[in-house]
């Protein structure tokens, strides 16, 4: 089904996270009324899903929400709404309103469950907070998005992979679909102050990378589906990211970390055997898998290269690399 995103630039949220900036990154300042919503679905021929997101849909007045959710039926029938919200404003009353609507996933901004990360990113609630709002999402029947952020200030790698298997707890085998967003640096916001002032290193590229792809394994391993890594490029973003692990490919870099930490832990110095498919996640971005590979199993690169063999139809060969 076709998406149609309108980004909502920090409309309504409770107080501004020291690492955002909505509109520098969608080159947006100005929230899209709900006229403006109506006009671009009324327009569409066929079925879409539209997209609130950069806000925190559910702390807009109740009757603001209706506005915008409304929209949907004006839209072509079988259309759906997702939005991104905060998770102070998840109440069971809310929902219950919601779920007039063809509500097809609730995102929340989670970022962290730990508590100091939260509160040292003025994010305004505790980690047992954000679970219990993604559980009441869940107990009232929608499917769940939660997105999580990688390197914030204060933030452990390992915290972050805590953070995942609490969630795996509370929801019980219903649908949670993560995104994964690297702490980037932003022009004119709080955190690029702390950068300024020595107090915050974000992570490189290769960190970002890794922790992601740790992240992923242990998602998938989980059961989860993850939808995003990385953020969305585009100009404003590009213009006015000033730090941080900001690669247009970050997605793409932390699954060849994925693929290289399972390739290890299934078989510490190999063979390894894999489906063609996964070809490029070796030998993508200067042979990032490869080399990352060689690193974590302390083999030289060309033997690394030696002992992996892609399927190609039934037979196993050897890739000339
Ligand atoms: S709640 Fe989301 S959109 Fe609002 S300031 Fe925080 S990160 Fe930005």
């Amino acid at each position: 089904m076709k998406r149609l995103p309108f980004f909502l630039s920090m409309g309504s949220c409770p107080r501004r996270c020291i690492y955002c900036h909505q509109g520098e990154i969608t080159g947006t300042y100005s929230i899209p009324s709900p006229e403006d919503v109506l006009r671009a679905v009324s327009a569409m021929d066929s079925p879409c899903e539209i997209c609130f997101f950069g806000g925190s849909f559910t702390c807009f007045p109740p009757g603001r929400q209706k506005q915008y959710l409304e929209t949907v039926f004006a839209a072509p029938s079988g259309s759906t709404v997702r939005f991104s919200t905060h998770p102070e404003c998840i109440s069971r009353t809310v929902l219950k309103e919601t779920g007039q609507y063809p509500v097809s996933m609730i995102e929340l901004g989670i970022s962290s469950l730990d508590d100091r990360v939260l509160k040292v990113c003025n994010r305004g609630y505790s980690g047992e907070e954000a679970l219990a709002s993604l559980r009441t999402v869940l107990d009232e029947g929608f499917h769940a998005g939660a997105q999580m952020m990688i390197g914030l200030p204060g933030q452990a790698r390992e915290s972050s992979l805590q953070d995942l298997r609490r969630i795996d707890e509370i929801r019980k085998g219903r649908p949670v679909t993560l995104r994964i967003y690297p702490c980037l640096v932003l022009d004119k916001t709080p955190l690029a102050e702390l950068c300024r002032e020595g107090k915050y290193t974000p992570l490189s590229v290769n960190g970002a990378a890794i922790w992601a792809g740790e992240l992923l394994n242990e998602a998938v391993r989980l059961g989860f589906s993850v939808q995003r890594i990385g953020l969305q490029e585009s100009e404003s973003l590009n213009r006015s990211v000033i730090g941080g692990p900001h690669h247009p490919a970050l997605g793409e870099l932390a699954r060849s970390a994925a693929l290289s930490f399972s390739l290890k832990t299934k078989n510490p110095e190999g063979p390894w055997n894999l489906p063609s498919r996964s070809v490029s996640l070796l030998t993508g971005h200067g042979e990032y898998g490869f080399r990352l590979l060689s690193e974590i199993t302390g083999l030289p690169l060309s033997e690394t290269k030696h002992r992996v063999f892609f399927s190609n139809g039934d037979t196993m060969q050897p890739k000339v690399i």
